[in-house]
């Protein structure tokens, strides 16, 4: 193959090249006679090809005042000096200056000198940069500004404001249950939702420095200046009021509210990144309190927040290094007060704090998903522990100074309570039967322990759930009856064996007028449900008397035995009552919290 020289192009070749490329080629002679006109070039400046060709560009092309300097130029053209790329202004056929910027070169061509140059339009390239640039710092929906840009601005704000406390304030806005705006309508209409929020946060100005969308249904707001927060508050109560309207989509109407956290520098700290998630924080505990309003961020909320991250962190630490322990409580039939059953009931062991009540840790546990790992652990533990006292695995051998009872009868089952997180995990089903395939429990001898409002959070959700715990062969029981607010039509359906009332209806019995007749119709409605009784925290002989009464089947409470440590749970397998004429109280002073 014959190599080619870089000069070597031909005519064709080259002809090809300016075609393909973006930019526009001229060529002149070295009077500046037009000879070459590529399309480009007619595109960018309007005359065809035909109608420049031959004509000097200084008559048509270059504008005035630049004509001595392009005849300078021209002048001083040496063939083979390339001329270094420039910015300059050329007319185009409307009689406009366009801003370019040219690069050339000058040869001979069979004795004559030629110019030739590719011209760049850069007023529409600014344009695409500039596009570009608003891309970047906007968001394509609402055209807002977005992160990047709200980023910027506060950064700018609180560098402005390090002098003067209080005077940068960012807010937080979060739709409430757009999701399933979405889910129901479809993203089209969610769209438009957000793009008419968009407007009427913007509407709402008319102070706020900068009025961002985050992604998602979140907005951010700045304010910057004297008494940035009373402008927060302001512009939040307008906002909320505004969002009160309902919004039109696709022929019909939708109603949205939201929740608004505000954080001040006054309030919260000078720096971006804190400043923000301190105004997310203020904003959940407004969603929390149901949403549709706003919250400020302050000094109490910090320390709760400190106080829940410290109890979140100790707790990962707990279940590697084995500080949970569980208590049992017995539950015990009611005519004889023998044990029947006992409730797992979780303890913290905290190295400091003593044994810790599980109100203290598990709203926490459930916030932050540890509830799932420890959930797990509790239900092994519960099942381990039964196989324990069964005498079917080895035991290292309960404290010193007890004998190493088997307390419970075989067919004595463990409620194990559960929480609304861990029904929401797909894996609770697949979970449980492992663990009692692991542990060789009789899935008979487990009872699950739902609260009533767990259930009742997504009814359609937890009866899928139940039913396929249901066929794995446990008992099912519906915890703290009577706090929530059941659907009779999902209690109905839940395939629940047992109903706990709650204690709050057992101190009411003999001291509340009415009381009994609660306790009775719950009663009646449990078995016409075919469900079986717990009366919880049963503390007095006087309520057991009325439960007994009432048709009540089994309760538990301190009046039989408070929880206490495995080894301390009163003794059933010998059949001895709890309580009652033929026997003493139970062990409770034994164990319990704070032992
Ligand atoms: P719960 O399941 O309703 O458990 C009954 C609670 O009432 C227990 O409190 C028990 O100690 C207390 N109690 C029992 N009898 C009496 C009584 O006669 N008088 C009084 N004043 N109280 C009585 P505890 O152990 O502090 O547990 C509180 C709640 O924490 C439980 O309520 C349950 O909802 C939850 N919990 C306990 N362990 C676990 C667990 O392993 N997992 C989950 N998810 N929740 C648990
Ligand atoms: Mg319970
Ligand atoms: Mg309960």
């Amino acid at each position: 193959m014959r190599s080619r020289e870089p000069g070597d192009m031909d005519g064709v070749r080259f002809r090809h090249l300016v075609a393909a490329a973006s930019d526009a080629f001229v060529e002149t002679d070295d009077a500046g006679v037009v000879t070459e006109w590529s399309h480009q070039a007619e595109a960018m400046f309007g005359w065809p090809a035909s109608d420049v060709i031959g004509r000097r560009a200084l008559d048509f092309w270059i504008p005035a005042r630049f004509a001595e300097r392009y005849r300078e130029d021209l002048a001083s053209a040496r063939p083979g000096v390339d001329m270094a790329r420039r910015e300059i202004r050329l007319l185009n056929s409307d009689g406009e200056e366009l801003q370019v910027s040219i690069g050339g070169y000058v040869v001979e061509d069979r004795g004559r000198v030629l110019v030739g140059g590719f011209v760049r339009d850069l007023g529409s390239e600014r344009a695409a940069e500039e596009a570009l640039a608003h891309a970047y710092l906007h968001d394509s929906l609402t055209g807002l500004p977005n992160r990047t840009l709200f980023t910027y601005r506060l950064a700018y704000a609180l560098a402005r404001g390090l002098r003067q406390p209080g005077s940068v304030a960012v807010l937080v806005l979060d739709l409430d249950r757009f999701k399933a705006i979405n889910d129901a309508l479809g993203h089209e209409v969610g769209d438009e939702v957000l793009v008419a929020v968009a407007s009427r946060l913007v509407e709402a100005d008319g102070v706020a420095e900068v009025v961002a969308r985050l992604g998602g249904d979140e907005f951010l707001v700045l304010f910057d200046g004297d008494g940035a927060e009373h402008l927060a508050i302001d512009y939040s109560e307008r906002v909320l009021e505004s969002l009160g309207r309902p919004i039109p989509v696709a022929g019909s109407e939708v109603f949205v509210t939201a929740s608004i956290g505000i954080a001040t520098t006054a309030g919260s700290t000078a720096e971006a990144t804190p400043l923000l998630s301190d105004a997310d924080t203020a904003m959940y505990v407004a969603k929390q309190r149901g949403g549709a309003g706003y919250h400020v961020f302050g000094e109490a909320l910090r320390v709760e927040v400190l106080d829940r991250l410290t109890t979140e962190h100790a707790l990962h630490r707990a279940l590697e290094r084995g500080e949970l322990r569980l208590f049992y409580q017995p539950v015990v039939d009611i005519r004889s007060t023998r044990p029947v059953a006992v409730e797992a009931l979780l303890r913290w062991d905290h190295p400091e704090q003593g044994l810790v009540a599980p109100s203290r840790f598990i709203p926490v546990a459930e916030e932050s998903g540890l509830i799932i790992p420890i959930g797990t652990w509790v239900l092994h533990e519960a099942c381990n522990q039964l196989q324990r006292w069964w005498g079917t695995v080895p035991v290292d051998g309960p404290p010193a100074g007890r004998s190493q009872v088997r307390p419970v009868h075989a067919d004595t089952t463990v409620e194990v309570n559960l929480s609304a997180r861990q029904i929401d995990h797909l894996d609770l089903v697949d979970t449980v039967e492992g663990i009692l395939e692991g542990t060789g429990v009789p899935p008979a001898n487990l009872t699950l322990e739902i609260t009533e409002s767990a259930l009742m959070k997504d009814p359609a959700a937890a009866l899928t759930v139940l039913r396929a715990l249901k066929d794995l062969g446990v008992t099912l029981a519906i915890d703290d009856f009577g706090t929530g607010y059941s659907s009779l039509s999902y209690l109905q359906r839940f395939p629940l064996d047992i109903l706990k009332i709650d204690k709050s209806f057992v101190d009411g019995l003999g001291v509340e007028p009415g009381g009994a007749e609660i306790v009775g119709a719950i009663v009646n409605l449990a078995h016409s449900l075919g469900m079986q009784v717990i009366a919880e925290g049963v503390e007095t002989d006087r309520q057991l008397h009325h439960l007994r009464l009432l048709s009540c089947d089994l309760a538990q409470g301190f009046l039989f035995s408070e929880p206490v440590p495995a080894w301390d749970v009163p003794t059933g397998a010998t059949g001895v009552p709890l309580v009652g004429d033929a026997s003493p109280r139970g062990m409770a002073a034994s164990g319990g919290v704070g032992r």
